[in-house]
Parts: structure tokens; sequence; C-alpha cells
């Protein structure tokens, strides 16, 4: 007997259900199962889809004569198939970002499935089944509640709970969640997350736990905290990493421990939201808000709101956890009476007795020395930690020497020829780069359009303010009389595999007095001896057009200031310094006091009189063109035609289409880019109406205005307007 099997496989088209295709097999397969199938000359991984809920209207099967239906080239035996849980959160994350299921789908799963083959993969399966089976003793039966965890000879010993903590736990017990735990930075929210999936892996035999980050550089940090917690009942193979950082290899390796039940604890970047992991009974988001959580390339996906939808269709509870939560999460979690729907959990104290938080201290600028790159006070306050051997951590959220290079003589400017943006100045190599397009060339001798020869820098980035650090410190010594060392840290000197953790590291071992650089080392590592926190020019991100970028930068600077002062050892108080314009800023005014809730508080006033999110959903089109006419147009058109569309009457009267404009930055590596929001008060509303307008925005790519249009996405709750 021959049966029709429905196979997904990787499909770049828009329509929500293409992707699944009709294959012959001699024996009916379960949804989920791997398969490789023929496709033109090539063999592609596959897999098996539910039957279609409606054949003929919804096009999943598409119709095609049976004599061309071409039989499956292999099964993958062996591998068990995708559970019910993994197939409903594909489906919904396609039907949500409006992508189609099988790109969705095959992006979910690690890349080398595709390329190996049976044999190949056999082999690996028989490797971590063996690893695995030494490791998860228990995870043949799924329905044991036999505890492995507790009693063990091994077990490292426990630090005693704060009365936070506790109750923070004990709340996560007695109620289903999801939970946001708010927490200050150093308030003990990894012990927590440790104790709540230590908890749920010893309470079912086969229990396993996700936990996510949303930095890869995160990763070996928590990584080392995990495997030393749980490796001595669990073994060192049941602690597994997920993320884009490591080799094809070992992504499949950690993908089957997972898929297989041996890995207990999955650890992660936001793909891992999508590994299979049979047994799952937690999901953890760490640093819940972090902007790193949405994809900003094929299915825009929002890991963090994937978490949530897919702890609410496998019944299991989701814990995020920050110091400063996205506004919707802290939205959501507003009390049940006021309509939240998350459990809100505090843990406003630091752990130890001096570990209070830093003294927040801003420097009006408006009354320094003119140009001066460090206000006097401050320079004197880093001279005197320094003195006595602490470190400090300035930061700058600008890499390269000098933004712009000019000409003083005719006005040229240093822009890059195909993006609109100015290349940068980097000085180390005597370069001109551009940071959107990548275009590099060396510093011209002389201006290119007069020919002067005195060329001149605008603004100041990392490498530059290095350089100006260095002049303004020379002479501070260490306290031992030793020369002072600064070193600066961001994307230009952490390029190479492992710079990063080894410059981590000099910092850690106090051979670094001062650090250097963007944002990247603002965020979650774990500086003990710095005491000092200053931040050169947060202002300009007050005047960005985007309405999250004072959340942004409020979240930004607590971090960083959350970096300071964690050795509880130190009896001076630690600080952090800002250098502002607009000192009574009431950002400032909170972030001086740590309010979080008043801040988030007064951003929620301005958002609902305003319409924004949380109290509005939003999809963002943007459009790619040869020309900045063909994407806007192609974006008005669809916007014009769904007015015809049949449910267009109903939908609309929900909706706010705006009309198209430039993207901020208008031009990149020569393509024109445009953007048009869509909003809505209704998330289903929205949804209903971007699955229908699918088809016409489609359509619009014929349209004689819309030659040149190179490609269009959706991006359903965007972060970056
Ligand atoms: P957060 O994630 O909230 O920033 P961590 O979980 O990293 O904080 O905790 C900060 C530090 O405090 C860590 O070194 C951790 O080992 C320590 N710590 C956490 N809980 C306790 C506790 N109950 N007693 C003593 N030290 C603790
Ligand atoms: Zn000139
Ligand atoms: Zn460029």
């Amino acid at each position: 007997m021959t049966y029709r099997i429905a196979v997904l496989v990787h499909t770049p088209a828009y329509s929500q259900m293409a992707g699944a295709l009709t294959y012959l097999s001699d024996a009916p397969l379960p949804a989920g199962t791997l398969v490789r199938v023929p496709l033109g000359q090539r063999e592609l991984l596959g897999v098996v889809w539910d039957a279609p809920p409606q054949p003929a209207t919804a096009g999943l099967l598409t119709p095609i004569d049976p004599d061309k239906l071409r039989p499956l080239a292999a099964v993958l035996r062996g591998l068990p198939a995708l559970n019910a849980h993994w197939r409903a959160l594909i489906a919904f994350a396609a039907g949500y970002y409006q992508r189609s299921l099988g790109e969705v789908a095959l992006a979910a799963l690690p890349p080398q499935l595709r390329d190996l083959s049976n044999v190949q993969l056999a082999r690996r399966l028989k490797k971590s089944a063996l690893t695995g089976a030494t490791t998860a003793p228990h995870c043949a039966d799924a329905q044991s509640t036999e505890g492995t965890g507790n009693g063990s000879q091994n077990a490292p010993d426990l630090v005693a709970l704060s009365a936070e903590q506790a109750s923070a736990i004990r709340q996560f017990h007695a109620n289903p969640g999801p939970f946001l735990l708010f927490g200050a930075t150093g308030s003990g929210k990894t012990e927590v997350f440790m104790r709540c999936c230590a908890d749920l892996l010893a309470a079912s035999g086969a229990a396993q736990v996700l936990v996510m980050v949303p930095e890869i550089n995160l990763t070996p940090q928590l990584e080392e905290r995990f495997t030393t917690r749980f490796a001595p009942d669990y073994g060192v193979d049941a602690v597994v990493s997920l993320h884009s950082g490591m080799t094809p290899a070992q992504r499949l390796k950690s993908w089957l421990a997972a898929h297989s039940g041996a890995a207990r604890i999955v650890l992660g970047t936001r793909m891992a939201v999508f590994a299979s992991i049979p047994h799952l009974k937690l999901i953890v988001v760490d640093e819940e808000h972090d902007p790193s959580y949405k994809s900003h390339e094929g299915a825009r996906y929002s890991a963090r709101d994937l978490a949530i939808y897919r702890g609410r269709v496998e019944g299991i509870k989701v814990l995020l956890g920050s110091a400063t939560p996205s506004l919707e999460s802290w939205y959501h979690s507003r009390t049940a009476a006021e309509g939240g729907r998350y459990l809100r959990l505090q843990m406003p104290s630091r752990i130890g007795a001096n570990a209070v938080l830093p003294l927040v201290r801003r420097v009006d600028m408006n009354h320094q020395p003119k140009g001066c790159v460090i206000a006097p006070p401050l320079l004197a306050a880093m001279i005197e930690r320094i003195a006595c051997g602490e470190q400090c951590m300035v930061f700058l959220n600008r890499r390269g020497y000098a933004p712009v290079l000019t000409c003083d003589a005719c006005d040229w400017k240093s822009n890059c020829p195909h993006c609109s943006a100015y290349r940068v100045f980097h000085k180390i190599d005597r370069t001109l780069r551009c940071h959107h397009c990548g275009l590099s060339t060396p510093v011209p001798r002389a201006c290119p359009d007069c020919g002067n020869l005195d060329l001149g820098s605008l603004g100041r980035g990392t490498e530059r303010l290095e350089e100006q650090l260095a002049l303004l410190l020379s002479g501070v010594t260490r306290p031992d009389g030793s020369a002072l060392r600064i070193a600066r840290i961001d994307a230009d000197t952490t390029r190479a595999r492992g710079a990063l953790q080894s410059q981590l590291a000099q910092v850690h071992a106090g051979a670094v007095d001062v650090l250097v650089g963007t944002q990247m080392i603002a965020k979650g590592h774990d500086f003990r001896r710095i005491t000092l926190v200053a931040a050169i020019n947060p202002d300009s991100a007050l005047f960005s057009s985007d309405f999250r970028s004072p959340e942004r930068l409020f979240s930004l600077l607590m971090q960083a200031a959350g970096r300071a002062g964690r050795d509880a050892s130190n009896s001076r108080r630690s600080e952090m310094w800002l250098q502002t314009f607009l000192p009574t800023h009431p950002l400032y005014e909170a972030l001086k006091n740590h309010d979080y809730p008043a801040f988030a508080q007064a951003q929620l006033v301005e958002r609902q009189l305003a319409g924004m999110p949380p109290f509005s959903f939003q999809a963002l089109v943007r459009a790619e063109a040869r020309t900045q006419q063909a994407a806007q147009a192609f974006l008005n058109l669809a916007s014009a035609a769904s007015a015809v569309m049949p449910e267009a009457a109903a939908l609309r009267a929900h909706l706010t289409l705006y009309p198209a404009v430039p993207m901020s930055m208008q031009r990149v590596a020569n393509v024109e880019r445009a953007q048009m929001l869509i909003e809505s008060a209704s998330r289903t509303a929205l949804q209903r109406f971007l699955s229908a307008w699918q088809a016409v925005l489609h359509a619009q790519r014929a349209q004689p205005e819309c030659k040149g249009l190179l490609r269009w996405a959706v991006d359903v709750d965007p972060l970056l307007i």
C-alpha cells in the first residue's frame, strides 16, 4: 500500500502554508518524522507534517498529478519524531511572524542534520545515546517520578538563601506562572534560577530545563556555573549549550542530546527556544528585556515571547528575569486585579552586607570647560580610585577613533559612497570604515576635493577616548608605583575568536586599571573590582526618534551601574558617573534613585497617551529597492490595495496604516530602504490583517512602479522603529 505524506522542506516563500510538499511512502509515517526527499536534482531534509485541516483551500498539499508524485528518498530512522508540542510551536511562530512553515521548521533544526548521510547520523546517535545512558539513567522512562537529584554525595555546598530569594522560590512553586523575577543586579537571580531548575529536575526522572541568555558571550560564564552545580548529580554531559557561535558539529551534538533526552539542562541564546526538548519542564529567560532575543533576519521572532507561548502549549512554567524588565513584561506583571497575566517576584536587595547599589553622580556638562572629554571632577575621582588599586570602567557607545573625518577648508566629510552614513576614522590602521556596508579604504593623505593636507576629525569614538585617557592619566601610577594600564574592549578589539574572553580575563586578574569600551562591557559581565563606572555621553539616546530609546538607555545604564561594586569585601561605596547636558532629566532622576518602577510608570503613562506598545500592537513592513521611489511605491500600493481585500472593511476599522517613509538609515550598500508602520489596538485584528495581506503584498511586485524592488519583509512586534 502507498501513502501520501505531507513534508515540510525549506522554502523561503512568504505564503504561510507554502512549504509542504506531497510525497509517496510505502508506510504511514507519523507527523514529526524526519525524512529526506528529492526536489528537482537535489535531496533535502524534510519534516513529515500533520495533514492539513482543509486541503482544498489551505493548499498545504499542492494539487498535483498523482503520477508525478515521487517517493521519499529516506526516513531518518532512529531519530524520534519531533513531538506535537514542537510542531505547535513551529506552526504558531510561522503564523504569527508571517513566514512559511517550511522556513521556520527547517531553520529550527541544526544545519548539519541536512548534510549528514544516514550512516553518519546513525554513528552520531549511537555516540550521543552512549553518553546519555551513563548520565541519564532514567531518561527512557518518561513517566518516572523518582528523583535522581536528591541525596547526591558530590553536590556542592549550597549557599543559604536570602529571605527574598527564598520567598521568590516559594512563590514559584506555589503558582503556575509565567513569572517575572524583578531583581536588582547582584540580588542573586541566577541562584534562584538554579534552585528552580534543581527542584524541577529532581521532581521527575526525565525532566529537562531550558535556560536562555541574550548573548553568546554570556554563555561560558553561565555554563560554568550550571556545570559546577549540576554535573555532580547528572554528569557533565547533562548540561549542553546551543548558540550560533558553535561549530555545526557541536550544535548537532547538543541538539541530539536535547532531543534524545540525554541533556537535562539546555543553555542557549535565542535560537534555543526552538530546540526539541521532549521532557521540558521549565524555561528560564535571563535578562528578558535584552533586544538580542529578537531575531532580525528570516522569521523576526522574539524568543522571549515564544518562550511564553511554548510554556503555555507545554503546560510548563516560564521564568523571566531582569533588573530592568521590558515595559511589555513589566506591564503584563501588574497585579492580577489590574489585569496582569504574569506573577511578579521581587528581589530589590543586593546580596551581601556591603553590597549597596552604587551612588549615581551627574556631572552637569554645561558648567565644565568647553570641549572637555572627561570633566575635571570625574577625572579626579578616577585618579583617586586608581591610587587605591581599584578599577574604573568608562563607556561610550561609538567605536573607532572619530565618527567623521572633515576638511575645514572646503567642508568635505568622510561620507560613505554607498550608504547614508559617514565612514568612521580608525586611527590604528589609518582607515576610513563604513560600519554599515563594511567599505574600508586608507585615509586620504589630503582632502579628496580641495587637496588641503590638514584633515581634522569630529566627535569621538572609543579608540580616541582611550588615547585621550592615556594622555589625561599620564603620570598617574598604581599603588605599587608601576605604570597604569588602560585596555579597550569593543567590536574592533574582539574580532578574533577567544579575544573577548582573554581580555575579560585580564580585567578579572586585575591587570587593567581603566577599561574603555562600548556597551559590550556594560552587559552581564561580573567585574568585581570595578568601583567606578562612567558614561561619557549618554544624552544622545534621549534625542532618538525611536520611542524605545529611553527604555534601552535606562536599562543599559542600570546594567552598567550594576557592574560596579559587586565585591562585597570593599567597604567604600562604588560610583556611577554620568556626563550630561540634561542633569535634571527624569530618566537620570530615576536612575539616581535606582528606581526602575518610577521610570517604568512614567514611560507607561507616556506610551498609553500616545497609544504605543504595550497599549497597541505594531508591525513594520520594510522594503529594499534600487530606488527610494520603488521601495515606497511598493509599500503604498500594497497599502492602497488592502482596502479592497474581502475582509478589509471590518479589519481596517481597527488598524492604522501609516504612509511609507525612508528608514532612518535610508541607504546601505547602495540599496534604498523604506518602511511602513501598521498599528492596532487589537492583536487579533493585526494578525488577521497581516495574514490576508500577504498575497496582496506579493502581487504588488509585478506593478511597473515597483521596478527595482529587491525584497521586503514583515516584522511583527518590531523593536527598532
Ligand atoms: P544576579 O544574577 O541577580 O545579578 P547572581 O545570581 O549572579 O546575581 O548573584 C550575585 C553573587 O551573589 C554571585 O556571586 C552569587 O554566587 C552570590 N550569591 C547569590 N545568592 C547568594 C546567597 N544566598 N548567599 C551568598 N551569596 C549569594
Ligand atoms: Zn577640502
Ligand atoms: Zn557604507
